[in-house]
């Protein structure tokens, strides 16, 4: 992989390239945008352009360096991923530790922060001191969906590049021509992940249309109250229904004010999404897409499980 196979941040990685030709590289980046749109993937490309034994600006992708970076084993290039916990102070003082040190076999050291907004209170400061000290062949990126979490003292030290969502028709044709996705779900990866190309790719072998619309009969269209067999879920899935959940009821909320009927993300089900719109009215659906939105918040904190799904079909049923 190399810069020009990331799709739609030509922008992004236009400021880059010309950082590299002039030499301007900064000393260290903050990539923000929304998840899932390839700010990993640039660092990763950036990380081997640094580094690579052959080009300047377009990685090789064909010698030692850009070889190993690819595979995740070059020993000048550390991540720090903590997915969704905290980034401790003890983290910090490993990249301290390093970035003090030459460069092993390569021509930078690069410091990757994944999700660079948990850095708590105590590392945001340590960090902070390395940010001001960090020495000239260290190249620190920091990536983060949620910027406006992060210290300012920390942004202004930074290179912002932001990076941003295809358009929804842009991404759906790339999924069908370079993934040879079939319509439907092509359609739906787009609408549903927003544009972000790669949290459809991570979607596109789940048989996620298949999971999509098994949210929306045992939600939506169930033909009866049955509280008693709710098909188990842990907060990760329970998160994902009500996502799908959110994506029927806006749908039937955005046609019924007259969004082309193109624009639907479910529109592999449209014949039965016109059927039951017709028994909603804004309101009713505003209700509903706030009690879906609060249920999000309610899971962020830990809520039980179960009893916000019952509590979400008997909410449903009652419309
Ligand atoms: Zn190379």
């Amino acid at each position: 992989m190399s810069f020009r196979d990331i799709k739609g941040q030509d922008k992004a990685i236009q400021i880059l390239k010309e950082h590299l030709k002039n030499s301007r590289l900064a000393k260290s980046y903050l990539f923000t945008g929304p998840e899932g749109v390839g700010k990993k993937l640039v660092a990763k490309q950036l990380s081997k352009a640094v580094n690579c034994q052959e080009a300047d600006l377009e990685p090789c992708d064909t010698c030692v360096s850009c070889l190993k970076i690819e595979k995740g084993g070059h020993p000048d290039i550390h991540l720090i991923d903590n997915g969704r916990d905290e980034i401790k102070i003890e983290d910090i003082r490993i990249l301290q530790a390093g970035i003090k040190l030459r460069p092993y076999e390569g021509k930078h050291k690069v410091f990757i922060i994944n999700n660079a907004h948990n850095l708590n209170v105590a590392s945001a400061n340590a960090f902070l001191k390395t940010l001001e000290e960090s020495p000239g062949e260290s190249l620190i990126i920091l990536v983060t969906d949620k910027p406006a979490l992060l210290p300012k003292t920390i942004i202004s030290r930074c290179q912002v590049i932001k990076f941003c969502s295809l358009q929804r028709p842009e991404l759906e044709e790339i999924l069908k021509k370079d993934y040879s996705l079939q319509n439907n779900l092509a359609h739906f990866l787009a609408y549903f992940c927003e544009g972000r190309i790669g949290r459809a790719l991570n979607l596109k072998d789940a048989d996620i249309l298949e999971a999509k619309n098994s949210v929306i009969d045992e939600f939506a269209l169930a033909e009866r109250l049955d509280l008693e067999n709710l098909f188990p879920r842990d907060r990760d899935e329970m998160r994902d229904s009500l996502n799908i959940l959110a994506g029927w009821f806006r749908d039937m909320y955005l046609i019924k004010a007259g969004l082309p009927h193109s624009e639907m993300i479910n529109l592999d089900r449209k014949a039965e999404l016109l059927l039951q719109m017709q028994h909603f009215s804004f309101l009713e659906l505003d209700g509903i897409l706030k009690f879906i939105s609060n249920a999000l918040l309610y899971l962020e904190q830990n809520i039980n499980v179960k009893l916000l799904q019952s509590n979400l079909k008997a909410e449903l049923w009652k419309q």
